[in-house]
Order: C-alpha cells, then sequence, then structure tokens
C-alpha cells in the first residue's frame, strides 16, 4: 500500500478531516467530492480531497 495514494477528505463546512481514502493519482487527476456524515456538523455535508 502506496503512502502516496492517500488522501484526506476534509469537511468543506468545519473543515475537519473527517476521513481518509485512497485513490491513484496518476489515473485520476480531479478532486473527490463526496457526501459524508460529519460528527462535528451532525449532519451530512460535502468531503472535499485535501492533501
Ligand atoms: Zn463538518
Amino acid at each position: 500500500m502506496s503512502q502516496e495514494n492517500l488522501i484526506k477528505l476534509e469537511c468543506t463546512e468545519c473543515k475537519r478531516i473527517n476521513y481518509y481514502s485512497q485513490k491513484n493519482k496518476k489515473t485520476i487527476k480531479e478532486r473527490l467530492e463526496l457526501k459524508k456524515y460529519c460528527k462535528h456538523c451532525k449532519k451530512h455535508t460535502l468531503h472535499k480531497e485535501t492533501k
């Protein structure tokens, strides 16, 4: 498992990192955006990939 493919998913509302994921940056260029539950906001928010 390569560290290079590790990405963090940050809540766009509170800016906390709630999820870790993986993707191949060589094949997927666009940033991930996922609707996920944020325990800090206590609701589903948009999570964006961050470095
Ligand atoms: Zn949040």
